[in-house]
This record gives C-alpha cells, structure tokens and sequence, in this order.
C-alpha cells in the first residue's frame, strides 16, 4: 500500500515534469537544443502498459509486477533519455528490451541498454541483420581503400595481386567480428508468461525486413507492430534486406486477426491505431499496388507510372507522401515489385 502510494506521487509527480518539459520544448529554441534536439514523452496505453515516442518513432513499455520491458529503443541518441523515462514509470528496473528488427531508429540504442544492465532480445534473423549492417560498413572502408590503392599501382601487377590477396583476408577478418553487446536470441514464436500479463511474440515472414516481429499483450489486449505498420504514412520496405510488399500486405491480413474491435494497435510509426485503421491501411496498399501494377502491364515506364498522379491523390490529400517515404519513393518500389513479378521479354 505505502509503496502504490509513493508510486502514485512519483508518478503526479513526473507527469507534472513532463507537461511541463513538453511545454518547454515546444516553446523555446533554447531548451531544444539543451537536450540535444531529443524529446522522449511517456504516455499512457492501460494499466500497466506505456508507450515512449521520439520523432514518429514508438516504444512500448511494459510494467511488469518485478520488471519492465521495453519493445525497442529507439536510437542512440535518444535511448539515454528514453530509459530514463521509462525507468520513472514504475520502481521496478528496466530488465528486458525486445527489438522488433535490425533498423537502427528501433536498434541504434542497443548497446546503451545492455552497458545499463538491460538485457537485449531479438529474433535470430533481426540478430544477423544487425551484424550485417555493423559489419557492412567496415566492407565499406576495405572496398574504398581497395580502389584507391588500384588506381595508385596502376601496371603494377604483382603488387595489386599481393594487396588483393591481402584485402580478401581482411574482408573475412570483418565480417567475422562480434556485436559490441550480447543478445539473447529467440526463434519464430516465443511467449513470455507474468502474473498479469502473457506476452507472445512472433515472426512474419519477410515483410518490411526479413526479420519482423510484432507483440501482443493478451490480458490487455495491445499489438505492438514494428515497422509493420507506418500509422498514416506509406510504408518503407526494405528490400535490399529481404523486405517485399506481398508479404507486407499479407503480414497485416495476419495481423487484423489476431486483434478485436478493441485492440489497441502500436505501430512502430505514427499515432496509435485501432483494427478499422489497420484495415484501411492494408486497403490502401492494396489499392494503389493494383493501380502501379496496372499500369505497368498496359507497357507505362516508371517515368510515365510517376506521372499518373491519380493512383495515390487520394492518400497524397491525406498526408500519406510526407513521412519518411516519399510519394515518388513508394511508386518506384511498387513498380520494382511489378517488374519482379512480371518480368518483361527483352
Ligand atoms: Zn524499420
Ligand atoms: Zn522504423
């Protein structure tokens, strides 16, 4: 009783700071830039579930009765801040952080995490997708020393054939290095059982990335989506990391069953969202690929497809083409999809 009670004006307490910060943000440059341009706000979902926003970015956090756990953490900028404000949610620590995939705007915070004693989870897949864009960048560096030592020995070739021999071996020597933090990897459905509160987590099948996993909470009936889900905005699919829209639209199919006319919806971008809202999205993707893939099957060059403005007005009046994925970004990779699928006689 005594403890629920300090809870309590902890929590008057912090919400009062928080409206008070918000204010404080919105309203002056200044306190923008003391904190490093990052504001993080808690709100409320039920009882014992919050959600943390950054940007359009979206962080459950759920407040066990030992535990909480966090579903993503944002980047590394904003993930000192966001442990902090879910720390001041509950007494207890923060103990778990699930990540929903490998994108560094949910995994960038990481390493954070797990030097504050948070232990970080995710699907295998989401594991070796993370290791392969640490590891990507180091390629990177190789590749450009590569070229520039080539076009320094140009008709040298015993010395290029040395270095090339030398490069291979770093190339493997890179891309065998370890992450920077432990993970603790799980498998395509996994649950998590709590006194209040039963968790189950599952894979989908290749659909923004190839390791896409969503929550749902069942006693209080909240899906948290991942990336699945771009509330309002066109969705970015990743496709370089096995990301398809196919899989996309029949991933929110698999999602609109698991939820009721109450479920209350996380997407991993933009306001929370109900069954209907996720119905509609899924309306909309299916609308405006019918429309791309029309177009592309009566002959249309992408060019011309771009220039067929009617496919997307609809969704453009409404604000869909001003997130993270442009208008013109989300057509080009439609078409991409109809090419895949359709592939023309040269
Ligand atoms: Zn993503
Ligand atoms: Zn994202």
């Amino acid at each position: 009783m005594k403890k629920q009670h300090l809870l309590l004006c902890f929590l008057v307490i912090f919400t009062a700071n928080l409206s008070h910060a918000q204010e404080k943000t919105e309203s002056s440059s200044d306190s923008q830039k003391e904190s490093n341009g990052v504001f993080v706000a808690a709100k409320k979902i039920k009882d014992s579930l919050y959600y943390l926003t950054y940007r359009t970015n979206n962080v459950v956090v759920f407040l066990g009765r030992d535990y909480t756990i966090l579903i993503d953490g944002f980047d590394a900028k904003a993930a000192p801040q966001a442990l902090n404000a879910a720390g001041r949610l509950s007494l207890n620590p923060v103990r778990f952080l699930v990540n929903t995939h490998h994108h560094k705007d949910h995994t960038g915070g990481n390493e954070y995490y797990s030097n504050s004693g948070v232990t970080v989870m995710c699907h295998r897949q989401t594991y070796s997708n993370i290791w392969n864009d640490a590891n990507a960048q180091e390629l990177e560096k190789i590749k450009d020393l590569k070229q520039r030592f080539i076009a320094q020995q140009k008709g040298q070739a015993k010395e290029s054939a040395e270095f090339n021999a030398k490069i291979e071996k770093l190339q493997k020597g890179g891309l065998e290095q370890d992450l920077s933090y432990p993970a603790f990897l799980f498998g395509d459905e996994f649950s998590m059982n709590f006194v209040n509160e039963s968790i189950e987590v599952k894979h989908m099948r290749a659909a923004h990335t190839s390791g896409d996993v969503v929550m749902y909470f069942k006693n209080n009936n909240v899906l948290a989506t991942g990336d699945l889900f771009f509330n309002g905005k066109y969705p970015y699919i990743d496709e370089d990391m096995g990301g398809n829209i196919d899989n996309y639209i029949a991933a929110l199919d698999t999602l609109a069953k698991m939820c009721n006319n109450d479920t209350v919806i996380v997407p991993g971008h933009g306001p929370l969202a109900s069954k209907s809202d996720l119905e509609s999205y899924k309306r909309m993707l299916e609308y405006t690929q019918k429309g791309v893939q029309m177009d592309y099957l009566l002959g249309k060059s992408l060019e011309e497809v771009l220039a067929n403005k009617a496919i997307t007005a609809n969704f453009d009046a409404q604000g869909y083409g001003n997130g993270y994925v442009k208008t013109q970004d989300y057509v080009s990779m439609l078409y991409r999809a109809a090419e895949k699928r359709y592939p023309r006689k040269k």
